[in-house]
């Protein structure tokens, strides 16, 4: 799997180029993306954050299609989500439509008052665990809409989470046939963009080992990638000839496609590393595809996850 990546902001730079349509929301959303990259380093380097207690993977929770933190209460997270929210607040906040409830986010993330330590984890919770109804009620009690607290719970949390998993050691989901399910192996999310592999060379001997096009999903939760059979869809399980279509511009290039079900209609945003000049964050190159989440939305597909850029 490559590992080494352009930055946030050198592949929202390139995108900007090449796509001055995408400027208006690359602008509005760089200093988010950008701080939550910041961040993730900062928090795995917490003393604390060797010690969280963490689920252990197990193969045969796997083979019940059982993400690692299925059923997870977050715990010993306390210094970890204090920190992301000092580091990417600011960011949030700065976005004119947060700007009314500055104070209540301010209160509810970085207050080091007992209880509300205790919301935070509780939420967190709520929204691991895909807990619509707790979430509403945690939004209730900060006096925040939900639907507003959503942004920022999410960003902070995912930069606790993709901390937590950085020091995961061995990652044992990447294993070839330890996951194949269309949601994260480590969080549970729905993938927010899949992307297909470069051929691989053998350095030491210079020949190709592998013929690259192979497809992974990509977890904008907790930053995840993982295998996934090509053909088949993320949300429904179809597969078979005819159930994945694939919508690419008329002057298609840069490897930026839209992968559909023809059986339940879901979409996920995709990109060919194979005509990529280079490997681009995939947090940024995701939002780089709204132009796809427009074309979607057209034909009334639903994405298999909605990203924060199509709440606005
Ligand atoms: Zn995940
Ligand atoms: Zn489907």
């Amino acid at each position: 799997m490559q590992r080494s990546s352009t930055s946030v902001s050198e592949t929202l730079t390139e995108i900007g180029q090449r796509r001055p349509a995408l400027l208006s929301a690359i602008n509005t959303f760089s200093a988010l993306l950008c701080a939550r990259a910041a961040a993730v380093p900062l928090l795995a380097a917490l003393p604390d954050m060797a010690h969280v207690p963490l689920p252990q993977w197990e193969a045969q929770r796997a083979e019940q299609h059982q993400s690692l933190l299925a059923g997870w209460a977050p715990q010993g997270l306390d210094n970890a989500l204090h920190l992301a929210a000092t580091e990417i607040l600011p960011a949030i906040t700065a976005l004119k439509i947060f700007q009314p409830v500055k104070e209540k986010l301010e209160s509810f993330f970085l207050s080091p008052d007992p209880e509300k330590t205790l919301a935070r984890t509780a939420l967190m919770g709520a929204l691991l665990a895909a807990d619509e109804q707790a979430f509403i009620a945690r939004a209730n009690e900060a006096d925040l809409p939900p639907e507003i607290l959503e942004l920022p719970a999410e960003f902070i949390f995912s930069a606790v989470l993709r901390a937590v998993c950085q020091n995961i050691a061995n990652r044992p989901w990447e294993t070839v046939g330890a996951w194949s399910q269309g949601y994260c192996p480590v969080c549970g999310s729905f993938p927010i963009m899949g992307w297909l592999d470069r051929p691989a060379f053998d350095e030491k001997n210079a020949y190709l080992a592998g013929g690259g096009g192979k497809k992974y999903l990509y977890c904008g939760m907790c930053g995840t990638n993982w295998r996934f059979q090509r053909g088949v869809c993320p949300a429904c399980s179809a597969a078979g000839n005819g159930t994945i279509e694939i919508l690419r511009e008329h002057d298609a290039r840069h490897g930026e496609r839209l992968e559909w079900c023809t059986k339940c209609k879901s979409y996920c945003p995709s990109l060919d590393l194979r005509e990529c000049l280079s490997i681009p964050d995939m947090d940024a190159a995701a939002l780089g595809m709204l132009h796809l989440d427009i074309v979607a939305a057209e034909k009334k597909l639903q994405p298999l996850r909605l990203s924060f850029w199509n709440q606005f």
